[in-house]
């Protein structure tokens, strides 16, 4: 998508700090982190958010948890909340899609 903040890091058009890369994903540090740990991983491919999960694309957002497992043992987070924000009232700033990976302190249940 040509005016696509995400599609644009995806494609390093923006720079960001890697986590991690491959064909289908890529997962890098928030520049605003809400956790010590704090990293987002998107589909390379524009997806607007998880209600525009099919199954056409569901095999990119398994992969997904795939690497979030994979970097998040990489990383040592042993406990760790992933949270995808869809739409204006849930806080989607972005409208790619994308999971917040949160780790390295207490966290509050139900989130705000
Ligand atoms: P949302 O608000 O859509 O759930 O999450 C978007 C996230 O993207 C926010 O946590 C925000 O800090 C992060 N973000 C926005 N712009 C950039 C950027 O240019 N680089 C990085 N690394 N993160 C960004
Ligand atoms: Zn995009």
């Amino acid at each position: 998508m040509n005016d696509c903040l995400f599609c644009k890091i995806a494609a390093g058009e923006i720079p960001s700090k890697k986590v991690y890369e491959d064909e289908v994903c890529l997962a890098f540090y928030d520049i605003d982190p809400q956790a010590p740990t704090h990293f987002l991983v998107i589909p390379k491919q524009h997806i607007a958010s998880c209600a525009e999960v099919k199954e056409e694309n569901a095999s990119v957002v398994a992969h997904i948890f795939t690497v979030i497992a994979k970097v998040a043992k990489q990383l040592g987070i042993e406990s760790f909340r992933v949270v995808s924000n869809v739409g204006d009232q849930a806080g989607q700033s972005v409208k790619h899609l994308h999971f917040h990976v949160l780790a390295g302190r207490d966290m509050t249940w139900p989130p705000g």
